[in-house]
């Protein structure tokens, strides 16, 4: 007999979270005592622009309407601030009253979008390896999660004539994410038109997750898939303030798009909490209307320390591609490493957090996952780590 205490069966189809697995070793390997250099989790180690925390401090306790329940879908002022942020950056003009909605961080929209739009059975596109809550977002609504594997042949990108034909059938939803996540591909434009053709075609609902799009290097702006004709009806893309601004702590983004996408979201949420914490709002309003120079500022910080980090692994003689965006570097393991072995090693004998490729899913075995989210200096130790680890 079941013990009262069993967990729903939703949760137990879900894989190990992925950091959870790694944070225990990390937490063990601290407890050791040992100088842990922090690869492994993409949260900006940089703290929050100052102006920006001028502005919390400045709003939050003088208005007293921030003392109450949020609701609705973001405050409009906050609603405008991204719809203008959206057109300065993409050139794509979106009504803020019914294509913007505020979210609790993106990874709230992201998890909580199948509930809208999945029924039971339905077939939900993930790509793999991915950002583990597409799949687990899939779970909760009871989809069934069919994998489009990411190959490097194919610049990371899903080749859609190799989807199943059967899961075509019963897709409801693709998720697509570039910059990308753990592979650090970018997508082109022409990539996302024949995205939106397909997915119109099919009669699916493009997902696509947009937290890395400011962090991009040389000047090569990745576009967002709004901006190709014909998404409009049919798309809708989860922005984050989090990586963009070092904000991951205040917990705020928005998703953007197809306004009965945008309203199925925002009647899950309407039933599940009560808003962004207005105050934070305020936060995203100054951060999205801030000068360019705020982003160009954390951009430069990274493109040092990638152009550091992979040149001084290139010369280790790992098989490494400089990214073009997000703070991920995706490696090629030497031949006959397993991922996960790979980063065990790492951990106990370098002391060096990475993220197993396999923890992404079963097409990232053979990489692992390394961020630049630590200062040069840490890195420059990693590599000395690593050299003498041969
Ligand atoms: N999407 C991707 C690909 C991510 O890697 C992350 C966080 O790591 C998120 C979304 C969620 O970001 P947030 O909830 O902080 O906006």
């Amino acid at each position: 007999m079941a013990t009262r205490f069993e967990r729903a069966e939703r949760l137990t189809k879900l894989p190990p979270y992925l950091f959870i697995e790694i944070d225990k070793k990390k937490k063990a390997a601290l407890a050791r005592g040992v100088d842990l250099i922090d690869l492994g989790i993409g949260d900006p180690d940089r703290p929050t622009p100052a102006v920006l925390l001028r502005e919390l401090a400045r709003a939050s306790p003088r208005n007293r309407a921030y003392h109450q329940y949020p609701l609705g879908s973001g405050l409009p002022a906050f609603r405008r601030a991204a719809a203008r942020w959206f057109e300065k950056r993409f050139g794509v003009a979106i009504d803020p009253a019914s294509e913007v909605l505020a979210l609790i961080g993106s990874k709230e929209g992201i998890g909580h979008f199948p509930v809208a739009f999945v029924n039971p059975g339905d077939v939900v596109l993930c790509p793999d390896p991915a950002y583990p809550v597409y799949n687990a977002g899939t779970i909760f609504s009871e989809g069934v999660s069919v994998m489009m594997p990411l190959s490097e042949q194919n610049g990371f990108l899903p080749d859609f004539g190799r989807i199943p034909r059967q899961a075509l059938r019963r897709a409801r939803v693709m998720w697509l994410n570039y910059p990308n996540n753990p592979t650090a591909a970018t997508a082109s434009r022409a990539f996302f038109k024949e995205a939106v053709r397909f997915c119109r075609k099919h009669g699916i609902i493009l997902a696509h997750d947009m937290a890395y799009s400011e962090i991009y290097y040389d000047g090569e702006r990745p576009p967002s898939v709004l901006e190709v004709p014909g998404a409009r009806d049919v798309a809708i893309e989860f922005h984050s303030l989090s990586k963009t601004f070092n904000m991951t702590g205040w917990r705020v983004g928005f998703a953007v798009g197809t306004a009965e996408l945008v309203a199925g979201l925002a009647a899950v949420k309407g039933n599940l909490d009560s808003g962004v914490v207005s105050a934070i709002q305020a936060m995203g309003i100054a951060a999205l209307g801030a000068p360019a120079s705020l982003t160009a500022g954390i951009r430069k910080v990274y493109q040092r320390r990638r152009d550091v980090f992979v040149s001084g692994l290139r010369q280790l003689g790992f098989e490494v591609r400089p990214p073009k965006a997000s703070f991920y570097v995706w490696i090629r393991l030497p031949k006959g490493k397993t991922s996960a072995g790979y980063a065990s090693e790492l951990l106990d004998k370098a002391g060096i957090v990475a993220t197993p490729g396999n923890g992404f899913g079963d097409a990232g075995e053979g990489f692992m996952r390394m961020t630049i989210t630590a200062p040069e200096s840490r890195l420059k130790l990693a590599l000395q780590r690593l050299a003498r680890l041969g």
